[in-house]
Parts: C-alpha cells; structure tokens; sequence
C-alpha cells in the first residue's frame, strides 16, 4: 500500500510516446509566438522524456501563461519577457537550448 502512495507522489512517470523514458520535471525557456513577437518565457516548467526527449508543458503553466497573454488579461501587472526581433533574419528552425 504504501509502495502506492510513493509511485503516486513520484515527480517522474513514463513517457506516453516511447514508453520507455521517464518524463522529468526540468525549467526550460518556452518559446511562442504572439501574433507577430516571439515570447520568451525563461524557467518555463516542462516534463522532459530522458529517453526520446519528448516535451510535455505543464498544464497549468500553459494556462498562467496563456492567461497572461490574453488581450482581455489587461489587468494583469506581471507579464513575461517580451523579445521582439527587428529583423527577422533567422526564419524556419528554432530550436529551444537543449536543456543543460
Ligand atoms: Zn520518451
């Protein structure tokens, strides 16, 4: 019974694609477009397969994040970092640092 609890509690749990890794939490910096400008968000929380590298956001990450994206999230005070690329010269592959 015990053993249950632990697996429950457990920060790691399959990978769903390979089913082989195990997904773990790590902090990556996020990458979107919003409309035009790619947002940034550093420290993002994701759940990284150690074995085929499949990335899994954090759900509710995923909706502060897009909450505060929101045009009708006005109010909100903290937003994350903007970028805004003047030139847009690297076009097509961008590719998030691979996690350290
Ligand atoms: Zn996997």
């Amino acid at each position: 019974m015990s053993e249950e609890l632990q697996a429950k509690r457990s920060p790691s749990f399959t990978c769903h694609q390979c089913q082989a890794g195990l997904m773990n939490l790590q902090f990556i910096t996020y990458f979107t477009w919003l409309d035009d400008e790619l947002v940034t968000v550093p420290n993002f929380p994701a759940w990284i397969c150690d074995v085929c590298g499949r990335r899994e956001y954090d759900g509710r990450a995923v909706n502060w994040l897009s909450t505060l994206l929101s045009p009708n999230a006005g109010h909100s005070a903290r937003k994350p970092r903007l970028v805004r690329p003047r030139l847009r010269r690297r076009t097509g592959h961008l590719a998030p640092p691979s996690e350290q």
